[in-house]
């Protein structure tokens, strides 16, 4: 943290800009780019004092790097958390959560609607060392509780996941990890902390995909874990150290240039999402909008207890199908046809046949994505263009 300035009770927008500076005897303004990737000591007893812990400080930077810390530190206070570690992308930092947390023989319970990487990871990769993971459909507590076996050590959410906007009860669900003695884990990817602070609800563990609203203009891939001390030092830190999927410097510094307008892109953002997801309810051919935002979304009254707002992302569903959905997004001339999110520039994506595309179609059925839904992050441009682009496929 900062020296001069104690950071309790600053604002969101403040933390954004000042949290985590730490000046070198230059006095730079800026945060300053370390691209180093060991540290010099002074003397053999000073690189013995560093490496057996006696001493504190930088050694090399697959453990500490000065800028990394910078990031580490301003998302820690952005999410109120007591502590971070970056990673170098998002499915870095879940897969640090996973192997800091979890052994062979435990049990994790996820929600289907997760990120296609994710499921992969838990229903893929972890299952081959042992780990077992039963996927959740729907929004409901009681069906997570019912999930619970005397193995479960991790609860996994994304709210609003994606593409659906499906938003779940982090409260609720953190209680049912309490009694179960497990954590939850919340992919707070969508919202960042300018919507949504997932441990204010009780979740254990916060996990970011920094590529998406952090960096906010698709730059650069980078990622975090935060939560309590004993659960991210003791955990997953000796994970990240040893096996390296650590964030340059380099991204941690350009993630750091974007979080300082984080709340500044969001809020126009999500007030462009709204007007757009207002407008395409009006549209004629368009059979169903999914936006948190909208009162008619079934899990609004939750969203607007969580979220600031309904977020960036509004997928809708087109009467035609596949042919209709394409025709709308190969009608686009301004919007980006790619899959990220969390841009400046507004990107549109067809699920079934991208994000969505290796999975069954049973499965894609049973998660609600049809043929007709398309994806849109809304970034920055005059929401009247973004209309206009749409229009013509529409
Ligand atoms: C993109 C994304 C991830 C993975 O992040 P990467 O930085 O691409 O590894 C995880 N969760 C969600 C919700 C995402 O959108």
């Amino acid at each position: 943290m900062t020296d001069r300035t104690d950071l309790q009770g600053l604002s969101l927008d403040t933390l954004a800009v000042r949290a985590g500076i730490e000046r070198s005897q230059f006095g730079e303004h800026a945060e300053a780019l370390y691209l180093t990737s060991s540290f010099v000591f002074k003397s053999a007893a000073e690189a013995a004092a560093r490496f057996s812990n006696q001493q504190p400080g930088n050694i090399y930077s697959r453990f500490t790097n000065p800028t990394v810390t910078v990031f580490e530190q301003r998302l820690a206070a952005l999410e109120g958390a007591e502590c971070c570690i970056a990673t170098s992308s998002g499915m870095a930092a879940i897969l640090s959560m996973a192997m800091g947390l979890l052994k062979a023989g435990d049990h994790v319970v996820c929600s289907a609607g997760v990120f296609g990487a994710t499921v992969q990871l838990f229903g893929g990769i972890l299952k081959r060392f042992g780990i077992d993971t039963t996927f959740v459909s729907g929004t409901d507590p009681s069906g997570w509780q019912a999930a619970m076996r005397p193995q479960t050590r991790l609860l996994y959410v994304e709210t609003p996941s994606n593409p659906l906007t499906e938003v779940y009860d982090i409260a609720a669900l953190a209680e049912i990890a309490r009694r179960g003695g497990a954590l939850l884990a919340v992919d707070n990817c969508f919202c960042s902390p300018a919507l949504q602070r997932p441990l204010d609800f009780g979740a254990d563990v916060v996990i970011h995909s920094a590529t998406k609203y952090l960096d906010g203009q698709g730059r650069v891939l980078g990622g975090a874990v935060l939560g309590k001390k004993e659960v991210i030092y003791e955990g997953v830190l000796g994970f990240l150290r040893t096996a390296g999927p650590t964030l340059s410097a380099f991204n941690a510094w350009v993630i750091l240039k974007g979080m300082e307008t984080l709340n500044i892109r969001l809020q126009a953002q999500c007030a462009s999402a709204l007007r757009l997801a207002q407008w395409l309810e009006q549209q004629p051919q368009v059979a169903r909008v999914y936006y948190p935002g909208l009162p008619s979304h079934p899990q609004h009254a939750l969203a607007m207890k969580q979220q600031k707002s309904g977020g960036g992302i509004v997928s809708f569903d087109l009467k035609g199908g596949k042919e209709a959905a394409w025709r709308v997004i190969d009608g686009t001339r301004l919007l980006s046809i790619t899959a990220n999110l969390g841009d400046t520039k507004t990107t549109i994506t067809h699920p079934a046949t991208t994000t969505h595309g290796r999975i069954s179609p049973e499965a894609r059925a049973a998660a609600g994505i049809g043929d007709g839904l398309v994806r849109i992050a809304v970034g920055l441009e005059g929401i009247e263009d973004i209309q206009a682009d749409l229009l013509r496929g529409l």
